[in-house]
């Protein structure tokens, strides 16, 4: 980290502003990308009473608090998700600059950060890894590479096969073994798209830190999991996803096993920020 002077904090702050400022814009993409929509146009919402929000109750974090966490118009609460995807890309974002301060690889990797943080939460929601992000991701983290210093595009190419390919033999192996389909092509595309923004060194410990992480998560959200009722909107997705990738058919699972692979998924999830966190390695 570089020394604390003025200019370093001052930096820092205006860092931090601009990372709440594309996590308020990451909410939107978490929003409408699953849905179809254009993340342009038209102005945000709000979900219940369809009031347009104006722009100064629209101000990242701070509105949020301001209006107590209420539509202005409605009071209908309004989720701390959206408060706090703004907080985290604020923080991740400030993280990548006191880590790699004015180089070309500190925006790179705000665009690895901000895609990353999208894709979770997108995840989260609906169990999708939609390719409209993971396949350009390939591209642009690729392209970046002739940005790095320390990476060749070479780096980055093998990145893409060794992520792509390491996860796509796992999942084969997977479902070889227990005749389930364990990982989704989503999944897949995701570490391709790792391996071409951090070159394939970084592809082992990715996988071995998830792996690690996602363990000691899942192995908490699974006593919980079992708790919890099973939506059932899932459930019909899950079969209708099934039915629409030719898969033999659509089988409906018991509530318990369903529960524990959402738990699994979670745990992925969460992990899907581990990259951000290995970059100083
Ligand atoms: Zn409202």
């Amino acid at each position: 980290m570089p020394p604390m002077t003025p200019f370093i904090l001052s930096s820092t702050a205006f860092v931090f502003i601009l990372g709440a400022v594309v996590g308020s814009f990451l909410n939107v993409c978490i929003f409408r990308i699953p849905a179809g929509q254009s993340i342009v146009s038209p102005r945000s919402r709000c979900p219940r009473c369809e009031t347009p929000i104006r722009w100064y109750q629209n101000i990242p974090l701070l509105s949020w608090l301001l209006l107590g966490g209420k539509c202005a118009h409605c009071k209908t609460p309004i989720s701390w998700r959206y408060p706090f995807v703004e907080l985290l890309t604020a923080l991740l974002f400030a993280g990548i600059f006191l880590t790699f301060g004015f180089q070309p690889a500190t925006p790179i990797y705000w665009i690895m950060a901000a895609i990353l943080v999208t894709v979770t939460f997108i995840d989260l929601d609906h169990q999708i890894i939609p390719d409209v992000i993971s396949l350009p991701g390939i591209v642009v983290g690729f392209l970046s590479s002739f940005f790095i210093p320390w990476m060749t595009w070479l780096d980055s190419l093998m990145g893409i096969i060794a992520g792509g390919g390491s996860l796509l033999l796992i999942a084969l192996t997977y479902e070889f073994l227990t005749k389930k389909e364990g990982m989704g092509g989503g999944d897949i595309k995701l570490l391709a798209m790792l391996g071409a923004f951090l070159g394939w060194q970084a592809i082992f410990p990715v996988i071995f830190i998830s792996s690690m992480v996602g363990t000691a998560v899942g192995i908490l959200l699974i006593d919980r999991a079992a708790l919890r009722p099973v939506p059932i909107n899932y459930n019909l997705a899950l079969a209708r996803e099934r039915l629409e990738s030719g898969a033999r058919r659509a089988t409906l699972k018991l509530p318990r096993e369903l529960d524990l692979k959402r738990g699994q998924f979670r745990a992925y999830l969460m992990v899907n920020l581990t990259p951000v966190m290995t970059l100083d390695l």
